[in-house]
């Protein structure tokens, strides 16, 4: 039997008996986990308004005695995002990245650092006074670069030139680096405006809250769009399908 404390990110929740529910975890030590949550339907002093997606709760979590499987044994809630949860806009781009994070079926490894930039991102959605409606495109970005994917954006791979002296570069989202317009050539990959270049070197290099209000001009919103569609379908294998982030 194991027991232990710790913080954790509810990503679903679902009733599988009548007072019974399953809750779908994120922590920054397990990643993603579920734990069952008896008697959740009802309990209020135990599990007082934590068993909803998007809280932050502090869970007493134990196995079953052969440690087949994890229940909740109580929580205390810590953060609830007040703001997303009234505001339809951000709430449908809080629930898109937690889909694509739930996707991605992180580990333990690295979770630590996922558990960090999910629960900026939802903190920025939660406390900027606006959000980019780009933001969930980045987010995804910056989980892909995060996770061992992270493109070299600041120069040509092959002559080493600074890639702002030249004219549009091109992004080679397979070997995750860009190559001038000199050495294009018949390189497959996206043309990228330098707009949306320095936009993609900030996603890489920062933070969710230094890109909540990243607003290129039209072409360079569409080559960031495509240029993480791309990369998300190439070095994780998803793709949005039907609502939801699916492998392909
Ligand atoms: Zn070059």
């Amino acid at each position: 039997m194991i027991e232990f404390s710790e913080q954790a990110l509810v990503l679903k929740v679902g009733r599988f008996r009548e007072q019974d529910l399953w809750v779908r975890l994120f922590s920054p030590s397990r990643g993603t986990y579920t734990a069952f949550a008896f008697g959740g339907c009802r309990s209020r002093r135990r599990f007082c308004g934590c068993l909803d997606a998007l809280n932050q709760v502090r869970f007493h979590v134990r196995s079953d005695r052969r440690g087949a499987y994890l229940y909740l044994l109580e929580g205390t809630l810590e953060q609830a995002y007040p703001r997303i949860r009234t505001d339809r806009e951000r709430l449908g781009q809080a629930v898109n990245c937690l889909k694509f994070f739930e996707a991605v079926h992180l580990g333990p490894e690295g979770a630590a650092d996922a558990y960090g930039l999910i629960t900026e991102c939802l903190d920025t959605l939660d406390r900027a006074e606006a959000v980019s409606g780009l933001f969930p495109v980045l987010f995804r970005a910056k989980v892909a670069f995060s996770q061992g994917y992270a493109p070299a954006l600041t120069a040509c791979s092959h002559c080493g030139k600074g890639i702002h002296s030249g004219s549009l570069p091109r992004l080679d989202v397979e070997r995750g680096r860009v190559v001038c317009a000199d050495c294009a050539g018949d390189v497959p990959g996206l043309d990228l405006c330098s707009e949306a270049l320095d936009l993609l070197e900030q996603v890489r290099t920062g933070r969710p809250w230094d890109w909540r209000n990243a607003r290129p001009h039209g072409a360079a919103r569409r080559q960031c769009y495509a240029a993480v569609d791309h990369y998300v379908r190439f070095h994780l294998g998803l793709a949005w399908a039907g609502g939801s982030f699916r492998k392909i």
